[in-house]
């Protein structure tokens, strides 16, 4: 039965394109995608014949069979795992059946330069049989079907799928038909290197057959003996795995190719008994902070595969760890229905949350906060190394969620956290923050918006900068949410200079700074009349005006209710459409300002009245720049200042 050519899912061939021109610089990772599907195939069909045995028939052995036809110039890497039908090949070779590799095409559209650099990062599974093969045929059956079914392409106009005259083997055989210059891969010992560096972790056993050219004397036939080790790498003693085998495996299982920032590998024995090999990605992940993204830790139990999709294995804020879990204590007929509310894979999950933070704060403390490695030779085994804060600045946004989401490990997140700050250290821990706080001084000040360099300067820091007052810049989206939740750390509460009151008078000015102390502010009577006269030029566009104890040099600034949102998350909201329209902010001004001065003159004569208006207005608008909120009226802004620069610049 002819099946007619189909076209590749558009996707597809975008893929192809990516693969067969220019992805990889090595090659011969093909192998290592083939052989990675075939071992999936093959844990695949034993986890479903836990229920079902009769489906591993008369072939109860999973194995992986690789046969190089040298005189045919054919590869094909064949395993008697769980197969595929029609439909599966359809669905699976036809179409981008990754979701990962959809959003990594989502990525390289939006990322143009910078979604190129994440090639390195991204494993492109089957389609990279294309880089060195010009025909590609799947023979296929799946277990428990009679019916074999083959799927053909050339990786450029499209591929077809007919049924087998015979009825194959059970599972699925990849055979590749070798490009000219791609030969190299007829090579017995090539092949061989190949699987022993980048598949000898693969738990079931690898074989290589030869059939020589016809008249080649010298290759002779090989029968197919195995050329992989085949046990579980995570049950072999820690000192007899290589760091070379730990990192293929750590790429097999994280489909990622950078080497692993940190790896966590221990059995634990006692209420439960699991051994775990942990890895944390060095690069962060392309899609790191989609929240569709899950870790990536599969479950075994005594050593069968079970599941790579347990969501309740790790906290959500955990989702860049990958590795492998073993339990000793699950049944293995688990279903995976029931697994998800499983009281010992809560536990397990508690222990590993607790191992994966230590592991992290190990690498927090061999660094100074400053982001210089101190002393020692903490984590070497790990090679070449990130510094921890450069590690944070990737990863902490998603770690920070863990603050609201594991409230259980708030102080151990917290621990971990580096902050930008007005220090000259330009970043910090909150120890380092405590320590260098002011006599007087007691809570943590922040200050939040879309850009800390922009915040150095904010009006809003004045009053601190004079007192020698520490700020923590914070510019990360997520920070906003996980303030109110947290509070404190230790004894000192957080509060943030652009909401609600702030006093810092119980702290003494640094020396510089004290000069200005004595300058004449407007107090008393005069205050209250030049307050009464802003509202009512103010009317509803403000919620309140009061002087500011937070200003130095500028005359307003505006801020949020102390019991309201901070402004910054109030922004955030309404870009996201959460909320229909930012909440009035209080102005502030500076008594002390000249200008304010001035308007209080203005506010005690009669005259003026419509000019006073009019810069009460300005300075509103102003304030509101400075803060980075949109100006309700911008050409009546640019009107009046145009007007009171022209009056400024008249002749007396
Ligand atoms: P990935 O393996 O990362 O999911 P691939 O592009 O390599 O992506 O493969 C796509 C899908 O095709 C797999 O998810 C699997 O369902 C199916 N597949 C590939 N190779 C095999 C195989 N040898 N046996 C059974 N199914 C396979």
């Amino acid at each position: 039965m002819q099946d007619t050519l189909r076209p590749f899912e558009a996707d597809v061939g975008r893929v192809l394109d990516i693969v067969v021109n220019s992805l990889y610089r090595e090659r011969e990772i093909f192998l290592r995608e083939l052989v990675s599907n075939a071992s999936d195939a093959c844990d695949r069909l034993r986890y479903e014949s836990l229920e079902e045995p009769e489906l591993l028939g008369e072939e109860p052995e999973l194995r992986i069979h690789i046969l190089v036809d040298r005189g045919k110039g054919l590869l094909t890497v064949r395993d008697n795992g769980i197969g595929m039908n029609r439909e599966d090949l359809v669905a699976n070779l036809g179409t981008i059946a990754r979701s990962g590799t959809a959003r990594f095409l989502e990525a390289l559209e939006k990322g143009g330069k910078e979604g190129l650099d994440l090639i390195g990062q991204f494993g492109v599974g089957f389609y990279a049989a294309f880089m060195v093969a010009d025909r590609v045929v799947v023979l296929s059956r799946k277990a428990g079907e009679e019916r074999g079914w083959i799927w053909a392409s050339d990786g450029r106009t499209g591929y077809s799928v007919t049924e087998a005259e015979e009825r194959p083997p059970r599972g699925t055989a990849v055979t590749l038909h070798l490009k000219e210059d791609a030969k190299e891969f007829l090579d017995p010992e090539r092949i061989e290197t190949i699987v022993r560096r980048y598949s000898d972790h693969i738990t079931f056993p690898i074989l290589l057959e030869v059939r020589p050219k016809p008249g080649d004397t010298k290759t002779k036939k090989q029968e197919p003996r195995q050329i992989n080790s085949a046990s579980a790498l995570w049950t072999r003693p820690r000192n007899e795995i290589t760091e070379e085998q730990y990192r293929e495996f750590y790429h097999h299982v994280a489909h990622a190719f950078d080497d692993p920032y940190l790896r966590i590998h221990f059995t634990a024995e006692g209420v439960l008994s699991y051994t775990a090999l942990l890895f944390v990605p060095a690069l962060r992940p392309f899609d790191l902070l989609d929240p569709r993204r899950r870790h990536g830790v599969k479950l075994y139990v005594k050593r069968v595969f079970i599941t790579d999709a347990l969501d309740s294995l790790l906290p959500r804020y955990l989702r860049f760890v990958t590795g492998v879990v073993d339990s000793e204590d699950l049944q293995l007929n688990v279903s995976r229905e029931t697994l998800q509310n499983n009281a010992v894979v809560a536990r397990m999950r508690k222990a590993l949350v607790r191992r994966i933070l230590d592991a992290l704060a190990e690498e927090a403390k061999a660094e100074k906060p400053d982001g210089e490695q101190a002393d020692g030779d903490a984590g070497a085994e790990n090679g070449k190394r990130r510094s921890w804060l450069d590690w944070w600045r990737d990863f902490g946004p998603v770690l920070k969620e863990g603050l609201i989401e594991d409230a259980e490990n708030r102080e151990r997140i917290l621990a971990l956290a580096r902050f930008k700050t007005t220090a000259e250290t330009g970043w910090t821990d909150l120890e380092g923050y405590l320590a260098r706080r002011r006599p007087g001084q007691t809570a943590i000040y922040y200050i939040s918006g879309e850009n800390a360099e922009a915040l150095r300067n904010h009006p809003q820091l004045e009053e601190a900068r004079a007192r020698g007052v520490e700020v923590l810049l914070l510019d990360d989206p997520v920070d906003e949410f996980w303030l109110p939740e947290v509070r404190a750390f230790r004894d000192a509460e957080f509060r943030s200079l652009t909401r609600g009151e702030v006093d810092l008078s119980a702290i003494p000015p640094v020396e510089e700074a004290a000069g200005e102390e004595g300058e004449a502010a407007l107090a008393g009577a005069e205050l209250d009349r030049l307050i009464a006269r802003m509202k009512a030029a103010l009317g509803d566009a403000v919620r309140d005006v009061r002087p500011s104890k937070r200003l130095r040099e500028s005359p307003v600034c505006l801020v949020a209710e102390g019991q309201g949102l901070d402004m910054r998350l109030e922004r955030f909201l309404l870009q996201h459409a959460q909320i229909g329209e930012l909440s009035r902010r209080i102005l502030e001004i500076n008594p002390r300002h000249p200008l304010l001065r001035r308007m209080a003159e203005m506010a005690a004569g009669d005259g003026d009245g419509e000019e006073f208006d009019e810069l009460a207005r300005l300075l509103l608008d102003q304030a509101r720049i400075v803060e980075g909120e949109p100006l309700p009226d911008p050409s009546a802004f640019s009107r009046r200042l145009s007007r009171f620069l022209a009056k400024g610049l008249a002749p007396a």
